[in-house]
């Protein structure tokens, strides 16, 4: 970061000492509303970003102060195009940024990004004569390459810090991190947008800028897509997908295994006797306990397993390809682990008139495998949930597995629920 921020104030203050002379009104009339359009839109943005701060979402900060920054690059010298990025970005920092929690060293260091990637599109457009950059194809040319330019220095830098800050410092997290196409597509459009905007200034005016901002406050709610998404498909008790999320993915993983011939069980679980947790100790630490299994269950299954919350005190879960001599045999160690680990955990609650301690909490658990039990999602289900019902029959705090688990003609209709006497 540190050697980002040097060459940033080298290259400003190498130009600084150039001098520019005289300063043309034109120039100082870009530079005016240029300043005062990310001013504004930063402030147009507040709405947003106060919904953005909802969510403690780890993705960069996306921000579309690049649109002035990269047209003050194509139509102001050097110095006078960075001074309008620190401006800026200054303002940002201020109204955003800092209410964000975003250290003050990380907002130098993205300013100096942007100031190095003025930089470098400026450059590209000084290649061409001023009055040819928005009126010949060379200078469409140009303007392209120095799009490309300001995405390039800008992303590598700070992906490359992104990454170096992380748990995974290699190459092949680099390149991930860099390709993710949402924040890649949303960089493109700004930088665009900036454009658009650099040629409507210098064709017709630069008051025409004020134009720019209607499109890029619209351009600005996109960030929220992603967020509104996860919320969309999130249990919100106990942070496991929600019943529609998981039967879409779970679907989808399950034609995966279709085509590559392999293997997948459904588990259903449902936890015994819930009720009488909150009868004993109220709704809200019931809520607490939800919270506990789910990530108990999240903890005894791998990464790729999909795992929601089918509603009230039920679970499931999807674990694709468990393989090994007999699939279901694999399956059944898993479901095992997970009733294992739910019977002997402790789940402590703070609050109230003391703090609670639930203990002796158990789960029934039955089971579906792909292919043998059934060829889709909802004939899985309806197995692994006959297969719950069975073990609740069995006495709880049990698991089972498949058809077997279910006498001939029980499956449909659903057998009535076993009921506490
Ligand atoms: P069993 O499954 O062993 O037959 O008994 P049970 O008591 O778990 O089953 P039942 O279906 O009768 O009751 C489920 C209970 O789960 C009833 C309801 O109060 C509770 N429950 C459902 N959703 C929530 C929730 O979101 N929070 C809390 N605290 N409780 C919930
Ligand atoms: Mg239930
Ligand atoms: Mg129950």
């Amino acid at each position: 970061m540190l050697v980002v921020e040097v060459l940033a104030v080298g290259l400003l203050a190498g130009d600084a000492a150039a001098g520019i002379g005289p300063l043309p009104d034109a120039w100082l009339l870009t530079l005016g509303v240029l300043v005062g359009a990310g001013i504004l839109s930063t402030e147009a943005s507040l709405g947003v970003e106060r919904v953005r701060q909802k969510s403690d979402d780890a993705s960069p900060h996306i921000d579309l102060s690049s649109v002035w920054a990269f047209a003050a690059a194509a139509l102001l010298p050097g110095v006078l195009a960075a001074g309008v990025a620190v401006v800026i970005y200054a303002h940002l920092y201020a109204r955003v940024w800092s209410r964000s929690d975003v250290p003050p060293h990380r907002a130098l260091f993205s300013t100096a990004t942007v100031v190095l990637a003025v930089q470098a599109a400026g450059f590209v457009t000084d290649l061409v004569p001023a009055d040819e950059l928005f009126h010949t194809l060379a200078g469409l040319g140009a303007v392209v390459l120095a799009l490309l330019a300001y995405a390039a220095v800008n992303m590598v830098l700070v992906v490359a810090v992104i990454v170096l800050s992380g748990p995974n410092r290699d190459f092949a997290t680099f390149v991930q991190t860099l390709c993710r196409v949402d924040e890649a597509v949303l960089e493109f459009a700004t930088l665009s947008m900036g454009a658009l905007a650099a040629g409507a200034m210098a064709a017709l005016g630069p008051l025409y800028a004020l134009l720019v901002l209607p499109p890029l406050i619209v351009l600005h709610r996109t960030v929220l897509v992603r967020q509104l998404e996860e919320e969309a498909s999130v249990d919100g008790k106990t942070g496991l997908l929600n019943s529609a999320a998981w039967h879409n993915r779970a679907g989808r993983a399950l034609r995966r295994a279709e085509r590559e011939g392999g293997h997948a069980t459904a588990l259903v679980l449902d936890l015994d006797h819930f009720k009488l947790i909150n009868d004993r100790y109220g709704h809200l630490v019931g809520d607490q306990v939800l919270a506990a299994v789910a990530d108990a269950v999240r903890a005894e299954v791998r990464e790729g397993d999909v795992v929601g919350r089918f509603g009230g005190e039920e679970f499931v879960v999807l674990l694709p390809g468990v393989v090994g001599e007999d699939g279901r045999t694999a399956a059944h160690a898993v479901a095992e682990r997970i009733r294992k680990r739910i019977d002997t955990m402790r789940v402590d609650v703070p609050g109230g008139p003391g703090p609670v301690v639930v203990s002796h909490l158990t789960v029934s658990i039955g089971g579906a495998t792909f292919p043998r039990d059934g060829s889709d999602l909802s004939r899985l289900l309806e197995v692994a949930d006959t297969a719950m019902y069975a073990a609740k029959r069995a006495g709880r705090n049990t698991v089972r597995m498949g058809l077997h688990a279910v006498p001939d003609g029980a499956m449909l209709p659903r057998p009535t629920p076993y009921r506490r006497t």
